[in-house]
């Protein structure tokens, strides 16, 4: 069991992972709809793990998981995006992704990224 912070531009899909989170025993403590708004979250509840949505207005999901890692180098972090060409994912994991689920995903498929980036 984690505490997880969502972060996606869309509100349906922060709903939609939050649903297999909760539903798999995790605790989804906060919700950014931005990457800016991520690296306040990520400060203000310090959760376990956090989602990152990629596209976002603003700040994006890459310069966010920058900013996050930089304060705290062993933030985990698992990307959620539809940008699944492999210089994107090549780039996600540089900037210290542990791991990155592309959309449309298996709910399976990100249960078992959460447990492995907890461990
Ligand atoms: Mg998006």
């Amino acid at each position: 069991m984690a505490n997880i912070l969502v972060v996606d531009d869309a509100a349906f899909m922060r709903m939609m992972i939050k649903d297999i989170l909760t539903k798999n025993g995790h605790e989804v403590v906060g919700e950014a709809a931005d990457g800016a708004q991520a690296v306040e979250r990520y400060q203000e509840l310090q959760p376990d793990l956090v989602t990152m949505d990629i596209t976002m207005p603003e700040v994006d999901g890459i310069e966010a998981i920058k900013r996050i890692r930089q304060i705290d180098p062993n933030a985990r972090i698992i990307v959620c995006s539809a940008m699944g060409q492999q210089a994107m994912v090549i780039e996600a994991i540089q900037a210290g992704a542990k791991d990155f689920i592309v959309k449309p995903f298996q709910a399976d498929r990100v249960v078992e990224a959460v447990q492995k980036a907890l461990r």
